[in-house]
């Protein structure tokens, strides 16, 4: 097939400096959790992008001296030779494809602590650690801007000798060279603070160093903010922006833009839709002749073209598109858009970086696992025989089970006791914002209904001699799992005794079963990710008086990993949801609800004529029961073998459709990337 001819815009080469794009797929720079830690399994995903068609693939954050180490977030480094070598691993896989390698060099200032090195972390001030850590930094003289500029170049010619096309100056995010740039945090009375011209001093002296170090073959990016924030959604606030950028259009080879708000930047579907940091930087290929590259969660072609048409980009820049769909861009060329990932904005890749662990994805299970398990995101091993498998369920496991089954080329029985298929991520979808969760069902029911040999069963629940009825080879049980109502869960282990009138007591499946409570409502969060405050907004917006109610000291606490816990909180405050943190529900009567502090244990009631437990679940998993013994090949996964993330969900299916007819891959025999540090 051939591309649609209004998307040969997005394939034009694009000229950077000395090297040249061969189209203007940018894969903007991620972390991945992987960093310095990982080398083979991040060469091999980064690899993997530029095989799906990427003109440029980037590394994440990149330190430059052992004076700026993140641990326990894993960056990518620069420091040595060794580090040269676990680059060119990267740098050759992204080659082998055409594609150019950018480098993100990074010098963290005051948001690290140097935990692992023990260094002296510098800025422009003694500033205090900005993650939380007891340390703050030193005011940097003279003497540490000469270093800090040595460091950067030598971290440059380190970069070219590992083989990247493009070097970057970061100059935003809140680390050290945006503090030098910002008239709130530069303070600092020599010629480097003061006027703009002395806050810009440095940023322009490391793009000349960078330049005259390695610019003969590589290209200079800077990563900068095109704003100052604090204007709110949708309003930029430029300040000085402007004038900065004017100063320094013309000096590097190209513009990476972000803005302020690193929550709407990187911000989850609830909150920031596609091409969200338009209205902030539409100002900036105006005032420079360089080519300029942006992210707004793109993921429709037509959004991409329009952008370039319009002159708002360059390039087409993607961190979560290209996560979820390494090959988005092979897609679009081979004229098949419909095939693509879209991400559907959870930010469960980004908390892997926050978590020190590897990425892992909702909608592409294969990320991160290239290198581990020798996973490829769109090709699988053929069948490994002709028998027949049948998967109970249509949520995320059962319908990634049956796509990747059908793709290996067996015959697969998809059953579905629901007219409706999708399982939680269908009835999720409906909730207040997570309308994007439908793309994980979307997809898989689209590519599945190709399958001539993916049969769907509708409103077809089974029982366990309905399963023995059908008689396939293999059955993979994938029935979800129930909220509970009892209030087990991590506050109350074994539930709660006195509890109330059981017609007063909700869960998130009835809320979204559109069985809604009446009256004031205390809503109950123990389970600390998003489904609390969705079911508070969605009660809300039912006209409910709402109480949240949790142990944790925030609302949606594991959200600080998905970016979106600050902006869950403020949503609920804004719509005048009252908020009880480091609290339990410990009993209801109908009437009144006793919650006890977390930490004294003293108790408070209040008024309440329901209460919704967003707790824990429970498995699914009487047919996988009933049927053990039964059947000879007989496996549960996802939801109702350990309730989890969407992302597991998706996962497991896509791990039993590999496993079949193959050794299962003990995780003990997963290869291990151990630090890259053999001698060449
Ligand atoms: P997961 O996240 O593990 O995929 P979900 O809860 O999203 O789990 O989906 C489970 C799906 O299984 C639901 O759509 C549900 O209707 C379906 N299901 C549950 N029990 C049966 C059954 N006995 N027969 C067929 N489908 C079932
Ligand atoms: Fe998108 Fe979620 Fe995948 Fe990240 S984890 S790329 S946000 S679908």
């Amino acid at each position: 097939m051939n591309r649609d001819p209004r998307y040969d815009i997005l394939f034009e080469p694009v000229k950077i400096g000395p090297v040249t794009a061969k189209n203007r797929f940018y894969q903007v720079p991620h972390c991945t959790g992987l960093g310095w830690l990982r080398p083979r399994m991040l060469a091999a995903l980064r690899g993997v992008k530029a095989e799906g068609g990427w003109g440029v693939v980037c590394t994440e954050y990149c330190s430059i001296h052992p004076a700026s180490d993140d641990l326990p977030y894993p960056s990518a480094s620069l420091w040595d030779d060794t580090d040269i070598r676990a680059n060119a691993l990267m740098c050759d896989a992204v080659h082998e494809h055409g594609a150019l390698a950018g480098a993100e060099l990074w010098y963290g200032g005051s948001r690290t602590a140097n935990l692992l090195t023990r260094e002296v972390p510098m800025d422009v001030d003694s500033m205090p650690n900005t993650n939380g850590d007891p340390y703050q930094t030193r005011a940097m003289d003279k003497v540490d801007i000469r270093a800090l500029r040595k460091w950067h170049r030598d971290a440059a010619l380190r970069a070219k000798a590992a083989g990247f096309d493009i070097v970057y100056v970061y100059a935003t995010h809140g680390y050290l060279l945006s503090h030098f740039l910002s008239a709130e945090t530069n303070t600092r009375t020599d010629e480097y603070g003061g006027s703009l011209e002395n806050r810009v001093r440095l940023v322009r002296e490391i793009i000349e160093d960078t330049r005259a170090a390695v610019g003969d073959t590589c290209a200079v990016a800077v990563r900068f903010s095109a704003e100052e924030g604090g204007g709110g959604d949708g309003v930029p606030v430029y300040a000085e922006r402007r004038e900065m950028f004017a100063m320094l259009a013309e000096l590097p080879d190209l513009w990476d833009i972000n803005i302020a708000d690193y929550s709407l930047e990187m911000g989850v579907s609830r909150f920031v839709k596609e091409s969200a940091l338009e209205p902030y930087m539409s100002f900036v290929k105006s005032m420079t002749t360089k080519p300029v590259v942006t992210v707004g969660r793109f993921t429709s072609p037509d959004t991409m073209a329009a952008q370039v048409r319009r002159g708002i980009t360059d390039f087409i820049g993607a961190a979560r598109p290209s996560i979820a769909d390494p090959f988005l861009p092979k897609k679009i060329e081979e004229g098949r858009p419909e095939d693509i990932r879209e991400c559907i904005g959870c930010n469960v890749c980004y908390s892997g970086d926050g978590q020190s662990v590897p990425i892992r994805c909702t909608q592409n299970p294969t990320m991160g696992e290239e290198w581990r398990r020798g996973w490829h995101p769109e090709m699988i091993q053929a069948k490994g025989s002709d028998s027949k498998v049948l998967v109970v369920g249509a949520g995320p496991a059962g319908l990634e089970a049956a796509r990747a089954l059908g793709q290996r080329g067996y015959a697969v029985m998809l059953a579905e006791a629901g007219r409706e298929l999708g399982g939680r991520v269908t009835l999720e979808s409906r909730l207040p914002g997570l309308a994007e969760w439908a793309r994980v069902r979307d997809h898989r029911v689209q590519q599945i209904e190709r399958m001539a040999d993916v049969e769907i069963y509708r409103e077809s629940e089974l029982g366990a001699e309905d399963v023995l009825a059908v008689g396939a080879a293999h059955v993979v049980i994938a029935t979800g799992a129930t909220w509970r109502r009892d209030g087990f869960g991590r506050f109350h282990p074994s539930g709660i005794d006195d509890f109330g009138p059981a017609e007063r007591i909700f869960t998130p499946d009835d809320i979204m079963a559109g069985r809604l409570p009446e009256g004031r409502v205390v809503l109950f969060d123990d389970d600390h990710y998003y489904m609390g405050a969705v079911i508070a907004e969605r009660l809300h917006a039912g006209g409910l008086p709402v109480t949240l109610v949790t142990p944790e000291s925030k609302v949606a606490a594991w959200g600080v990993y998905t970016v979106e816990q600050i902006r869950s909180q403020r949503r609920l405050l804004e719509l005048g949801v009252a908020i009880v943190t480091a609290h339990a529900l410990i009993s209801f009567d109908g009437g009144e609800a006793v919650l006890a502090c977390a930490y004294t244990g003293r108790e408070q009631r209040i008024a309440a004529d329901a209460v919704v437990m967003v707790t824990a679940r429970r498995p699914d998993d009487g047919l996988y029961r009933a049927l053990q013994g039964r059947v000879d090949s007989l496996r549960r996964i996802g939801d109702c073998d350990a309730p989890a993330l969407i992302a597991a969900a998706v996962y497991a299916g896509h791990r039993y459709a590999r496993e079949l007819d193959a050794p299962p891959q003990d995780f003990a025999r997963v290869p291990h990337d151990r630090v890259f540090d053999e001698t060449p």
